[in-house]
């Protein structure tokens, strides 16, 4: 029993506290059940910009960048853009000095318009189309990271310039997750595995291309990871693969990219990558292994995309309608849904909701949170508590909202994709519009 418990009273006074670690840095409650981020009420920006509505900080974004340069500042640290990408976040990633891995002509795009400077770019992708390469290419990024055989001689053809290239090694690390986010085992579609041999013909096809520079080994070995010994195993695997390449053929590789995939929590409890931890240990490993090997030491290059813009947002939305069924299930149904977070349909992600901008002393109440899409598998958190006198109007907020949700929204039930509004220091201002009816229509061409 607590406090609030015995005097429940004292639950409007203070706003219960925010659960540490999940959401933003510059995140804290305040009077009337409000939370405030970067100096900005969550309920002024509600109010202002409606729902759903994504809040993003800008402070989160670049103090986890700084933290990472820190961590890895005798290597490079390279923000994987599918997480989230639009301009502001390419210009405070490109500001914080961190380098851009992109997987597509249309993240390019993005980063080309706020000039992001095109030797620290990286292009991925198990699939790259000739639009993308010519763009790319066009461009100048300063990597491509190869995928597969047949792009070999393909990229080498590309016009007339000396490309520097990494090969993806699937290097068969498992890091005990979901399948879905496993990327880093020989029976999936990702990479050029060491076994059979097929990751060192890969590099004995480079090697000989004029048109290609093989500059260093490539893995990522999937999502969520919060241990570092997977990276421990790959890392002397590929240099296993570096010395053997070197002699070979004589050729010295200077950097092994490890990919992303650094874990944070969604819900108190959920473990967390610590990234300084971390970069001891590889340095420390890097050290010892190039001296075994007699090779000179690569540089470590990480790419963490989660990791880095995960817990900068906070989704808000309204509460439409709330239904007891029979089974005495409750649920609370949003403005929002799959439409701009698939994870929870996706992966069975779990979050965490509060409810924002009302003083309330009810006790909590377990409740299934849903989307206002056509799908009984539009489920956003299931079982989470929540107060007992919630109704229809009132603001549910959730954290860590900000990696791989709206870069992967959709317009189902023709949903408009939501506005992002960036805080800091006390002003708010849009990033990225919400999506009109317009928006809809103007590339859906009238009969
Ligand atoms: C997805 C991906 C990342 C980022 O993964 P996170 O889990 O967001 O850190 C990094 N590198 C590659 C090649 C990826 O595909």
């Amino acid at each position: 029993m607590t406090l609030t418990d015995i005097l429940p009273s004292l639950r409007t006074s203070i706003p219960p506290r925010l659960e540490p670690g999940i959401w933003p840095v510059t995140a804290h409650p305040a009077s009337g059940r409000d939370v405030v981020i970067g100096a900005v009420r969550l309920t002024e920006i509600v109010r202002k910009y409606r729902t759903p509505t994504y809040v993003l900080d800008e402070e989160d974004v670049r103090s986890r960048c700084r933290a990472y340069r820190h961590a890895f500042y005798e290597g490079e640290v390279a923000y994987a853009g599918k997480a989230f990408l639009n301009r502001a976040m390419a210009h405070w990633v490109d500001d914080e000095a961190l380098s851009l891995d992109v997987c597509s002509a249309g993240e390019l795009a993005v980063a080309a318009s706020v000039d992001f400077p095109a030797d620290r770019i990286i292009l991925h992708g198990n699939v790259k189309t000739p639009k993308d390469l010519d763009v790319a290419m066009g461009y100048g990024v300063g990597r491509i990271v190869l995928d597969s055989l047949t792009e070999i001689p393909r990229i080498a053809a590309w016009t007339g310039i000396r490309q520097r290239v990494l090969i993806r090694v699937t290097p068969n690390v498992d890091i005990g997750g979901l399948a879905a986010v496993t990327t880093g085992v020989n029976d999936q579609k990702f990479g050029l595995p060491l076994a059979d041999g097929i990751a060192l013909e890969a590099a004995r096809r480079v090697i000989v291309q004029p048109g290609l520079e093989l500059t260093g080994l490539h893995c990522h070995l999937g999502s969520q990871v919060a241990e570092s010994h997977v990276y421990e195993v790959a890392v002397t695997r590929l240099m296993d693969l570096v010395a053997e390449i070197r002699q070979r053929y004589g050729v010295s590789l200077g950097e092994l990219n490890i990919g992303g995939g650094h874990a944070i929590p969604y819900q108190a409890g959920d473990e967390a990558m610590d990234i300084v931890s971390l970069a001891d240990r590889l340095r420390w490993l890097v050290r010892d292994r190039s001296r075994a090997l007699r090779i000179p030491a690569p540089r470590i290059t990480v790419e963490p995309g989660r990791a880095i813009v995960g817990r900068s947002m906070v989704a808000a939305y309204r509460i439409n309608t709330i239904k007891r069924t029979p089974g005495g299930r409750t649920f609370v149904a949003l403005d929002g849904g799959m439409s701009d977070n698939i994870r929870p349909a996706l992966y069975g992600a779990h979050y965490l909701v509060r409810m924002v901008g009302r003083p309330t002393t009810a006790p909590d109440e377990i409740v299934t949170v849903v989307g206002r899409h056509c799908e009984a598998g539009d489920v956003l958190a299931r079982d989470v508590p929540l107060p007992a006198d919630l109704r229809p109007g009132d603001i549910l907020a959730m954290p860590a909202a900000g990696a791989y949700q709206l870069s992967m929204a959709s317009n189902y039930n023709g949903a408009l994709r939501p506005a992002v509004v960036a805080v800091h220091g006390g002003m708010a201002r849009v990033v990225t519009r919400r999506e009109t009816e317009e928006d809809l229509l103007a590339r859906d061409i009238a009969l």
